[in-house]
């Protein structure tokens, strides 16, 4: 196992602690997150040939499973090498949203959202989860790996299976919180609420699997 920094750790810690009370925006930060991942294959395939794009890979997907109780985001993106799992995922990206929050916390109070001004990005996903496992492959590679992680210490690496490039990021929710949030990850209406509330402005269209048939 590799451990975190420990600028990550101190964020980590806020949010698993709850320090923000606003969970349910994770969704909003892994579609956008799927959403520049989309992004940059397709800024690619402007000016490289090689890229090829359908419609199809043009779209982010949101699935989950009640009874194993994961929520997963998936794009068709640029992907990420092994290196790029545990470069990106391995640091927190926006460590300014911390200090900003710890200054302004003295000033103004609990209640600025902070979280709704800045974004802070991924590892909001360990506010309702408690295993997050990402399953990547790069574009142009012919391998794909899993960066698995609680949250808390630190995050493994290893070999797995994806037969396009792309990201799937997969969201096994907490246990011991409340019931009535849970129901809203876990149900249609629920994660489509959340897709409306926060995730209107997304480019591309957001699918799930009930939309395909
Ligand atoms: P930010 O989006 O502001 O850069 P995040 O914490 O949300 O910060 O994400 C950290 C980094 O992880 C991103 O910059 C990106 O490089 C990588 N990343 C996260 N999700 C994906 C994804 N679905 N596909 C490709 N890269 C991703
Ligand atoms: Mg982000």
């Amino acid at each position: 196992m590799k451990k975190f920094k420990t600028e990550s750790k101190k964020l980590l810690d806020l949010m698993i602690n709850s320090i923000y009370t606003n969970k349910e925006i994770f969704l909003r930060e892994l579609i956008s997150n799927a959403s520049d991942a989309v992004d940059k294959l397709y800024f690619k395939s402007l000016t490289d040939t090689d890229v090829k794009l359908s419609k199809d890979e043009l779209a982010i997907h949101v699935s989950f499973d009640k009874d194993a109780r994961t929520v997963t985001v998936s794009d068709s993106g640029i992907g990420m090498t092994k290196d790029e799992l545990e470069k990106n995922l391995g640091t927190i990206a926006h460590s300014g949203s911390l200090e900003f929050k710890t200054e302004n916390d003295k000033a103004q109070g609990d209640d600025v959202d902070i979280i709704g001004q800045f974004g802070v990005g991924f590892y909001s996903a360990f506010m309702v989860a408690k295993e997050v496992r990402v399953v990547s492959r790069a574009f142009g590679s012919d391998e794909a790996w899993a960066w698995v992680s609680d949250g808390v210490e630190g995050y493994t690496i290893e070999e797995a299976e994806r037969t396009t490039n792309g990201t799937d990021i997969i969201l096994t929710l907490k246990d011991d919180t409340d019931e009535e949030k849970y129901d809203t990850y876990l149900s249609e209406w629920g994660l489509k609420s959340l897709i409306k509330k926060y995730s209107n402005y997304v480019r591309y269209p957001i699918t799930m699997d009930c939309d395909k048939t």
